[in-house]
């Protein structure tokens, strides 16, 4: 997954889980400001890829680096827990979310090396793939688990974006991250 995967099917698993969940991840949830919920949806990709760019010989061509860990999110997910819990800070937990779907979508079981690292060892496992951007574009082409997630994300990201601007919420989503419910 590249972009709008990660985008929008994050938005769309915060708001599914907005309708399903217990109070508790309600509460988070209906506090989250969903610009840093996106912001954490891509940042193992953010965290990572240029790492893996500017020091591309001591990684060799693995791109997915510590913030594709499981102790990337298990050390957000302390932190965000204790500031909710203390300070009722939501944002380090809302990050750790979308940190953690990310690695979800990205199927990083996987890549038991990298997820479980540095349990197997401290080096990341070596990818051969030659040039990362003409890697993307042939995934992009050719490849349904690349552009179905990438087209599904996009037209929920295209969807919520006309939703909000029908309800004239547009402008007070960018300034807040949040969506005004019905009677505020
Ligand atoms: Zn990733």
């Amino acid at each position: 997954m590249i972009l709008f995967g990660h985008l929008g099917l994050t938005l769309a698993a915060a708001e599914s889980l907005k309708r399903v969940s217990g109070p508790g991840l309600k509460g988070l949830l209906q506090k989250a400001d969903y610009r840093i919920l996106l912001l954490g949806s891509l940042l193992p990709d953010l965290a990572d890829k240029p790492v893996a760019l500017l020091f591309k010989n001591i990684f060799m061509g693995a791109s997915r680096l510590y913030g594709h860990t499981l102790l990337f999110s298990i050390l957000l997910l302390i932190m965000g827990s204790y500031l909710w819990k203390r300070h009722n800070s939501a944002g380090v937990l809302v990050l750790a979310f979308g940190a953690t779907f990310h690695q979800l979508l990205d199927g990083m079981w996987n890549n038991p090396a990298t997820m479980l690292w540095p349990i197997q060892g401290w080096s990341f496992p070596a990818v051969e793939r030659g040039d990362y951007l003409q890697y993307l574009i042939q995934k992009l082409a050719t490849d349904p688990l690349t552009y179905i997630p990438e087209s599904a994300g996009l037209a929920i990201m295209v969807y919520f974006t006309v939703l909000l601007a029908r309800k004239k919420q547009l402008a007070h989503f960018i300034k807040s991250g949040r969506v005004r419910s019905p009677g505020q």
